[in-house]
């Protein structure tokens, strides 16, 4: 791809290896100008209030002490700070937004567990308004039910805590091990079937929804957690199990079957029954959501990408996964970001000094607990245009209330439930997870494919020689980037950056454009 040049200058901090130490936290904060540093100085007072709110209850004070995981909680502004390297004018702006968001989401999730929560809050007629649900399910089977909430407690207990402590599961990895459970299983499940055995869940909710992510560890751990929640707490659970080959005609009437019922299952064990005005309404709004993540990528497919990097693909994720339209919060913040990236567009906006390369992210990622994508443009130019996790729902689903759509919407919720981000690219075939990469690459303008190895997610490892093979037919750069998910010990941030490294000054030829951070000390970092 030809080399497009920054043609403003960037203001502020220009070689930004100046922050990093051996320490926990940054040596200092980065400087952008007065606009920009003022800017990021109002989110991280915003983000102090959203905390300061949280903590100010006392039950949510008990929960610091009662919980290990409550720990990594301490280090959200350096986590923050992960995600805004380098960064300027709108693609700061759309960064922040985004992330600010999530973060105010998590919180709101926590309060809601600690609420509820049989040990700190013990609000028994809200926990029985409550459904834990699998942080890997869409939760599209609750769209019909405007007076249940959704509690999908492993995402601020393991996911959340983990994007802002790269540590964060080490001790539920050590317990799950312990207590007999394989150890190359992926890393992140095991944490959560080490967060159950060490009883380190929030108690609640009058049932639970798991949904299979149809790999080993997913598996393993929802045995686990299911029988705990079951025997121990008396918590009736359904497994709701979404097909391996999600794309074939055949397994669709088994997939819609199943949701109702799930949907069966929650009316029965909350009292509530499912309510199609409210289901068309909340089918309306990932219609939208989906409209816009479309129109993001179409900005991104230009010279000129705003919204990019871990923070697109957080957001996504909470967006479809926790939300799948039932929150009307995010129709505002969807129309903020959308704006953003239109004036960031229009003003030819350049998040870095230069961009080489246009690369598509692919495979499981380790990108919550590193801040590679950010690194990677800062250092070598290579722009991430889109991630797999952010490759999900594309088409639209039936949004009109009548009767021929009531029997549609089973196959559509169970359509967004088979295209949960990650299962529906690592645990459907050939196809979706081989061919259609070329597609986006085509789709992105894209000449570089940055390919995560995810050492324990065996279906995705197993197509390593077709990558390898299709790449080179089609004259991609196939960078492959080996990490094990949220367990630091076997790669260090410094051993998955060392990967790219070499492949950028072996292969490709090419010398840092900031050669300050290609090491960087930041392997004890939260
Ligand atoms: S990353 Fe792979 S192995 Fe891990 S939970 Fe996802 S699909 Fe399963």
């Amino acid at each position: 791809m030809t080399t497009i040049q920054n043609p403003r200058e960037k203001k502020g901090e220009h070689t930004l290896g100046v922050l990093y130490d051996e320490g926990k936290v940054r040596r200092r904060r980065e400087w952008r100008g007065v606009k920009d540093t003022f800017y990021d100085y109002t989110r991280w007072l915003y983000l102090v209030s959203v905390l300061a709110k949280f903590i100010v209850k006392p039950r949510n004070v008990k929960g610091m002490f009662r919980y290990r995981w409550m720990a990594n909680y301490l280090a959200v502004m350096h986590g923050m700070d992960k995600f805004t390297i380098g960064l300027r004018d709108e693609p700061l702006r759309i960064t922040h937004t985004a992330m600010n968001f999530v973060i105010a989401d998590v919180t709101q999730a926590i309060d809601n567990c600690f609420r509820g929560d049989r040990r700190l809050g013990n609000d028994k007629a809200f926990s029985d308004r409550c459904v834990l649900t699998d942080e890997n399910a869409m939760t599209a089977f609750m769209m019909g039910f405007p007076n249940v909430k959704a509690i999908l407690r492993e995402v601020p207990t393991m996911f959340a805590a983990n994007i802002f402590n790269q540590f964060s599961t080490m001790h539920y990895l050590d317990v799950a091990q312990q207590n007999g459970l394989p150890g190359d299983v992926c890393p992140m499940p095991e944490a959560e079937a080490g967060i159950s055995i060490g009883d380190d869940f929030c108690v609640l909710g009058c049932c639970a929804v798991q949904v299979n992510t149809t790999c080993d560890g997913s598996l393993m751990g929802n045995g686990v957690i299911a029988k705990r929640l079951e025997r121990q707490y008396g918590i009736p659970t359904f497994q709701l199990v979404a097909p391996m080959r999600h794309r074939e005609e055949d397994v669709q009437d088994y997939a819609a079957e199943d949701m109702k019922k799930a949907i069966a299952f929650v009316e029965e064990h909350t009292g509530q029954k499912w309510d199609w005005t409210h289901y068309f309404e909340c089918a309306k709004q990932v219609n939208d959501a989906t409209r816009k993540r479309l129109a993001q990528l179409e900005i991104n497919s230009t010279p000129y990408p705003q919204f990019f990097g871990s923070v697109f693909s957080l957001y996504n994720d909470t967006n479809y996964m926790g939300n799948c339209g039932r929150d009307r919060k995010f129709i505002k913040i969807d129309a903020k970001l959308m704006k953003l990236a239109e004036k960031g567009y229009q003003h030819k906006r350049m998040a870095a000094k230069e961009y080489r390369h246009r690369c598509i992210i692919w495979g499981v990622q380790p990108q919550y607990c590193i801040d590679m994508l950010y690194w990677m443009l800062q250092c070598w130019g290579v722009m991430p245009l889109t991630d797999m996790l952010s490759m999900v729902n594309t088409r639209m689903i039936a949004e009109e209330d009548t009767p021929e759509n009531r029997e549609q919407a089973y196959y559509d919720m169970a359509w967004l439930n088979e295209n949960m981000i990650m299962r529906n690219r690592t645990h459907g075939g050939y196809k979706v997870l081989v061919d259609e990469l070329w597609e986006f690459c085509e789709m992105m303008h894209a000449d570089m494919v940055m390919m995560w190895e995810h050492m324990s997610c065996k279906a995705l490892t197993g197509m390593h020689g077709q990558f390898e093979e299709q790449a080179r037919e089609r004259g991609i750069h196939l960078v492959w980037v080996s990490h094990d998910l949220c367990d630091p010990r076997v790669y260090t941030r410094q051993a998955i950056r060392d990967q790219f490294n070499t492949y950028m000054r072996t292969v490709m030829l090419e010398e840092p454009i900031d050669p300050s951070i290609e090491i960087l000390p930041d392997d004890n970092a939260w």
